[in-house]
């Protein structure tokens, strides 16, 4: 039979976009490309956005409503073109050009030590002579204002690169903007959804960074629109997962890590952080107990076949020094600070052997005892 471009705009007129009631052609989505050669039929779709959820079943519903209704001899598999109408949004790799590795921190759940692993990080880095900057987008719990003792900070605008640019906050070395400096607490719960992943892009996009070696980004706990926002808006080099070794924690922890190794997000997972690997009380230093289970995490590093980049003990120290805007990498000498300077000398590692293209496959890394 002849196949005439009507034909296919017919055959798509009988597939809905799902939740709409609408088809493909009344939602404007069949591009006006249809082409035809001989019995091979190629055009495009267009979408909203390139998260679609429903990207892959339309396609599939497109590609069989063309064999269904027009002709089951239509070589059309793979010959549909995705678009999207965001391409006005600029390029992941034209943002903070001076920037030369963005590495997001995340978590399963709240409460494992995501934040005060972000930001001893942040400070162990700074310490070996990095340029740090770290976002705070934990817009669940900004914990980070307070951890870096500067809570009263109010960022003001400064003329930059001929444009008015938030300057951030500095502190131990490292610049820290976060969305605790301009919400109220009580109000963190309205800035969730568009407008939150609005005013991160503006932290990120209008803010002066200027040049650094490592920008870390704390994200909130979970997989939400956040997680989707910054892999959308950044060329991040990897992820850092962090975990404690407790079941409900590592269940968690691997939703986060199939989350960046899934098709939506597809960030390298740099490796995972077991945090409140085993308490030790300051009298007793030789001694460990395990409260949360031994190894939870080292063990899902394995699973995973991703690094396992440190492993932090309980301490009341640290605690205090989230309490109190001191965090414990700030004195190397002890042993967090030892662990943190150890988990930095890891991620530095990964991020220089990814930066190589030459990462091992598998490879394990154990703290130092
Ligand atoms: P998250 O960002 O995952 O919600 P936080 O970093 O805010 O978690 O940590 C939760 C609480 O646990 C904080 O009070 C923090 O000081 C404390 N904490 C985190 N890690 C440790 C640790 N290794 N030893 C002692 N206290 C810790």
């Amino acid at each position: 039979m002849t196949i005439y471009p009507k034909l296919i705009k017919d055959a798509l007129e009988k597939v809905r976009y799902p939740g709409t009631g609408k088809n493909l052609v009344e939602m404007g989505m069949v591009e006006d490309n249809i082409r035809i050669d001989g019995n091979k039929v190629s055009f495009s779709l267009l979408f909203e956005k390139p998260s679609d959820p429903f990207i892959k079943s339309v396609v599939k519903a497109a590609e069989t409503a063309i064999l269904t209704y027009v002709d089951k001899g239509i070589d059309i598999k793979g010959n549909i073109v995705v678009e999207t109408r965001q391409t006005a949004r600029p390029e992941p790799e034209k943002l903070l050009p001076e920037v030369k590795n963005i590495i997001a921190i995340s978590s399963g759940k709240g409460g494992v030590g995501k934040s005060t692993v972000a930001a001893n990080l942040a400070v162990a880095l700074a310490l070996k002579g990095y340029k740090v900057g770290l976002l705070d987008a934990d817009i669940f719990g900004p914990s980070q204002p307070k951890m870096f003792h500067v809570e009263d900070a109010r960022p003001c605008m400064v003329e930059a690169e001929g444009r008015e640019l938030i300057e951030p906050a500095e502190n131990y070395g490292v610049k820290l903007l976060s969305i605790g400096f301009f919400v109220n607490k009580d109000d963190a719960v309205l800035w969730r959804g568009a407008m939150a992943s609005n005013a991160l892009k503006q932290l990120i996009g209008d803010a002066n960074w200027g040049a650094l070696d490592y920008f870390l980004i704390d994200l909130p706990p979970g997989t939400s629109d956040i997680h989707l926002t910054m892999v959308q808006t950044l060329a991040i080099t990897g992820a850092i997962v962090v975990t404690t070794p407790q079941d409900v924690a590592l269940a968690d922890a691997r939703k986060g890590i199939s989350m960046f190794l899934g098709d939506k997000v597809n960030v390298p997972v740099l490796g995972l952080v077991e945090n409140m690997s085993w308490f030790t009380p300051a009298e007793l230093p030789e001694n460990r107990y395990y409260l949360f289970g031994k190894d939870g995490g080292k063990h899902l590093a394995e699973e995973f076949q991703v690094p396992l980049l440190g492993q932090i003990p309980i301490v009341q120290s640290i605690c205090e020094g989230g309490d109190n805007g001191s965090p414990v990498a700030l004195n190397p000498e002890s042993i967090t600070g030892a662990a943190f300077q150890l988990l930095a000398e890891n991620v530095v590692e990964q991020v220089e052997y990814r930066n190589k293209n030459t990462a091992p496959t598998h490879r394990v890394i154990v703290t130092k005892k």
